[in-house]
C-alpha cells in the first residue's frame, strides 16, 4: 500500500508518498507560502525534481496541487490517487487524550480543536491540513499520529509541574513532551540497530536540531522527555530559550527592551515576551547573529565571544540532562544522538559526552567522526553511545498502515 504523510503548517504543507511494500521514498516535496504571495511547490521524485510557481491560496489548494503533481506526466509517481491507501498526518499536541495515533473522525478533529490553546501555532494548521485532504480526497482514511503521544506513559511525578493541582486537573496544565514519533522511531530503532530488546534496557534520546529535546526511556517506554506543556521548555534551541525561572516573564515583562537594547519605556504583555522567547533567544538569541548551530559554532571558532557561549550553553544543558535522566533511572544503558545537531555535528557530541567515563559512558572519537547510523562508543564503554537518523515520516506511515489494516497501532 502507498501512504502518504502530510506535516501541514500554517503557510505550509510538506509531503512524503512511501510504498510501505519495502518503505520505499516514491516522492516528497513542499508547498510553501500558502496564502501568502510568492506561493509555491517544491517537489521530487527519485533523481527527477521541479518548482511549480502559482496562486495557492489555501491549504485544499495546496492539497489539490500535491495530488496533481504527484499524478503529473513527467515528475508524478501514481496513475490515480485512488493508488493512495491512506494518508498520515503530523499533529502537534494530542493533549492527555491520545496515548496512541487514531484514524480521524468527528471525535478525534473535536480533540484536536479542543487542543489548539495548547499548541496555537500547530495544531489550527495540523487540521486544516487534514480537512483538506479531507476534501480532495474523499473516501481516503486520514490517520492523525501526535508528538505528544509517546510521551503519555510518563509517571504523573515526572508530568506534574508544583503549582495548584486544581491547574492541572481542571485545565490540563503539565508536561505533555514533544518529538514523541522521533524519540519512539530512534528508541525503538536504536534496540533493534544494537540487536538487543527495549525491555530492561535504559535509554536516553538526545533529539537535537532547530527544537531539541531529550527523553528518558525504561523497558521501551518513555518516563521523562525535557518539552512540557509547551515546545519552549527544556534545553537552549535555535531560537527557543529553554528552561528559566518563570519570574524572568514577569521581569522582562515589566523592563523590556528594544532590539537595539534600548528600554521600551513601558510594559509589555506576557504573550509578547513569550513570542520573544519562542522567537529570539536561544542560539539566536546568544549568539546575536544565527539560530543555524553551524554558524553559531563558526562564530566560535572564529573566536567571538557570543558564539562561544551560546554553543557552552546548549552543551552544558545537554550534559545536565544527561545526568539528570541517568540518575532517574538508576543508570543508563544507551545514550542516542538523532536530529540535525545530533546526527552531523560529531565536534558537539564529542563535548556532551566529554568526562563522561565517570557513568561509564567513553566516546570513541574515531567511531564518532562522520555520520550515519553507528556506534561511537569504546569497545570498553559500558554505556553504548550511538547515532541514530531519525525518520518520522516512516513511523507516521507505518502507524497509518496499522491503523487501516490492523485497526491498531503495533509497538514497531
Ligand atoms: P533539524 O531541526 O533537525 O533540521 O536540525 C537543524 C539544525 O541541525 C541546525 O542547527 C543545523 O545547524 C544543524 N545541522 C544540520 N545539518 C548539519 C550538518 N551537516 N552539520 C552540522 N550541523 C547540521
Amino acid at each position: 500500500m502507498k501512504i502518504l504523510v502530510v506535516n501541514a503548517g500554517s503557510s505550509s504543507l510538506k509531503y512524503q508518498l512511501i510504498d510501505m511494500d519495502g518503505e520505499k521514498e516514491l516522492a516528497k516535496g513542499l508547498v510553501e507560502r500558502i496564502g501568502i504571495e510568492g506561493s509555491r511547490l517544491k517537489h521530487s521524485a527519485g533523481e527527477k525534481s521541479t518548482v511549480v510557481e502559482e496562486p495557492i491560496p489555501d491549504h485544499e489548494a495546496a492539497a489539490q496541487l500535491m495530488l496533481k503533481i504527484l499524478q503529473d506526466s513527467e515528475y508524478g509517481v501514481i496513475r490515480s490517487t485512488d493508488e493512495i491507501g491512506a494518508v498520515g498526518h503530523r499533529v502537534l499536541h494530542g493533549g492527555n487524550k491520545f496515548t496512541a495515533s487514531m484514524v480521524v473522525n468527528e471525535d478525534v478533529k473535536a480533540a484536536i480543536r479542543e487542543c489548539f490553546p495548547l499548541g496555537p501555532l500547530h495544531n489550527p494548521a495540523n487540521l486544516m491540513g487534514i480537512e483538506a485532504c479531507e476534501k480532495v480526497m474523499k473516501g481516503t482514511p486520514q490517520v492523525a499520529v501526535f508528538d505528544t503521544a509517546f510521551h503519555q506513559t510518563m509517571p504523573p511525578k515526572a508530568y506534574m509541574y508544583g503549582v495548584p493541582k486544581m491547574y492541572e486537573e481542571k485545565l490540563h496544565v503539565r508536561r505533555y513532551g514533544f518529538h514523541g514519533t522521533s524519540h519512539r522511531y530512534v528508541s525503538r530503532r536504536v534496540c533493534e540497530f544494537l540487536g538487543v530488546k527495549p525491555e530492561g534496557k535504559r535509554i536516553i534520546i538526545c533529539h537535537l536540531g532547530n527544537g531539541s529535546s531529550l527523553s528518558a526511556v525504561k523497558d521501551g517506554k518513555c518516563v521523562d522527555t525535557s518539552m512540557g506543556l509547551t515546545p519552549l521548555e527544556g534545553l537552549l534551541m535555535g531560537t527557543r530559550c529553554g528552561s528559566l525561572d518563570p519570574a524572568v516573564v514577569q521581569f522582562i515583562a515589566n523592563n523590556p527592551l528594544n532590539d537595539d537594547g534600548t528600554p521600551v519605556g513601558h510594559p509589555i504583555s506576557v504573550d509578547e515576551v513569550l513570542t520573544m522567547m519562542n522567537k529570539k533567544s536561544g542560539l539566536l538569541g546568544i549568539s546575536g547573529k544565527s539560530s543555524d548551530c553551524r554558524d553559531v559554532e563558526a562564530m566560535a571558532d572564529a573566536g567571538d565571544e557570543n558564539g562561544k557561549l551560546a554553543m557552552d550553553m546548549l552543551i552544558y544543558g545537554i550534559r545536565k540532562y544527561i545526568g539528570s535522566y541517568a540518575a532517574a533511572m538508576g543508570g543508563v544503558d544507551i545514550i542516542c544522538f538523532t536530529a540535525g545537531i545530533g546526527e552531523n555535528n560529531d565536534r558537539l557530541r564529542a563535548a556532551v559526552m566529554d568526562g563522561m567515563e565517570f557513568m561509564g559512558a567513553k566516546l570513541d572519537p574515531e567511531k564518532n567522526k562522520g555520520r550515519g547510523e553507528k556506534v561511537i562508543s569504546a569497545d570498553d564503554s559500558r554505556v553504548t553511545i550511538c547515532v541514530i537518523p531519525t525518520n518520522e515520516e516512516i513511523m507516521i506511515a507505518r502507524d497509518t498502515l496499522d491503523l487501516v489494516t490492523l485497526g491498531k497501532v503495533r509497538d514497531n
